[in-house]
């Protein structure tokens, strides 16, 4: 396990860009306008869709969004527990404050919701076995490596916010670039430092009230907290197992990058993570049973947080989200667990040997 740098690899930042991955780019946002209309199409026919037109099965029917009211009260009454006088917005906080107002938010957050840390706590633990299981499934990676993998999975804790605010090792400015200045960004972060998963506040948020099953609602969250983790076991530590995996990621979905190769190497790490993740849901669903249509329908809601609703800046033109949507729903493993008859027509399935099923 790498222990010289912290390392926040931001999930919603990842980039298929062929930019290099920089600490500016955009987080993915939520969308903002929720959708109103509800859809009267039957499971069966998620399914069906999911597997033939993911974008369309994932963004084109109501989605997860953040719940607009429930963040700004938190916001609000966050902000006069930060207690900073005279300031209104927490970009506006001092260092001291900030780490205040990130505490009152989380743990209005984790009250407000149905989340508790020990649930939180039990998820990533959860999570860890999914992708250990993941691991295993992989018939590529030698024993040694597998071993190695599953010892630095081990290692990893979730930490609650308060814990990590208060850490020396803390790096508030990097928090704010994966949290969002507001913290209500959906998304959370792997620190090498810490050996652990931090969740931001907005990610507790996400799709509260709106997927009411708490077993659907875990499952959501799982496939952000097997991204993280998969950044433990990721191509920085074990390049060797990654290698006909990346050159096919690279050869897939340069159509949906205008073209251009997969950028650095920080592009290349969200992609892997990715790929884990995407392993991980194949494990949490055969370990529930899930039927193909429940499966679907949890990636259907819970890959809905790439459904960008945002304007992207006029230098990044690419549908980077829209291809994490694809790079899930082209899987062999997945496509294989919802018995997804043809292949997609965009983009090969890409497994650890290479691209599979077109
Ligand atoms: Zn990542």
């Amino acid at each position: 396990m790498k222990k010289n740098s912290l390392i926040l690899v931001v999930l919603l930042a990842a980039s298929l860009t062929s930019c290099s991955t920089t600490r500016s780019e955009r987080g993915l946002r939520t969308p903002a306008d929720e959708r109103d209309s509800e859809t009267s199409v039957t499971p069966g026919s998620r399914l069906a869709e999911y597997c033939s037109d993911p974008v369309k099965a994932v963004c084109g029917t109501p989605s997860g969004a953040s719940m607009p009211q429930l963040n700004s009260s938190l916001l609000a009454e966050a902000m006069t527990q930060a207690g900073q006088p005279g300031v209104q917005k927490p970009e506006d906080l001092d260092e001291a404050h900030y780490g205040a107002y990130m505490r009152a938010l989380d743990a209005n957050a984790i009250s407000q919701t149905r989340w508790t840390p020990q649930a939180l706590m039990e998820l990533v633990m959860e999570t860890k076995d999914a992708l250990a299981s993941a691991i295993d499934s992989q018939s590529e990676i030698s024993s040694k490596d597998k071993a190695e993998m599953k010892s630095d999975l081990a290692d990893l804790n979730y930490m609650g916010m308060a814990h990590y605010t208060r850490q020396s090792h803390a790096d508030l400015m990097s928090f704010k670039d994966t949290c969002g200045q507001d913290g209500l960004r959906a998304s959370a972060f792997f620190s090498a430092d810490q050996g652990a998963v931090i969740i931001c506040p907005g990610l507790l948020t996400l799709n509260f009230g709106r997927i009411t099953d708490i077993q659907s609602l875990k499952r959501a969250l799982q496939i952000v907290l097997a991204h993280e983790l998969g950044h433990s076991i990721d191509n920085s530590e074990f390049p060797k197992s990654f290698k006909k995996l990346i050159s096919c990621f690279d050869s897939q979905f340069r159509n949906m990058n205008s073209g251009n190769k997969i950028g650095g190497k920080d592009a290349k790490r969200e992609l892997v993570a990715d790929y884990w993740s995407s392993l991980s849901q194949v494990q949490i669903a055969k370990k529930g049973a899930l039927a193909p249509e429940l499966a679907a329908q949890t990636f259907i809601e819970g890959y809905s947080i790439f459904c960008s609703q945002v304007k992207r800046s006029g230098n990044d033109p690419h549908p980077a989200e829209l291809a994490r949507i694809y790079l899930h729903a082209s899987n062999p493993e997945v496509r294989a667990y919802l018995g997804c008859v043809k292949p997609l027509p965009e983009v090969a399935g890409c497994s650890l040997s290479g691209p599979v099923g077109k």
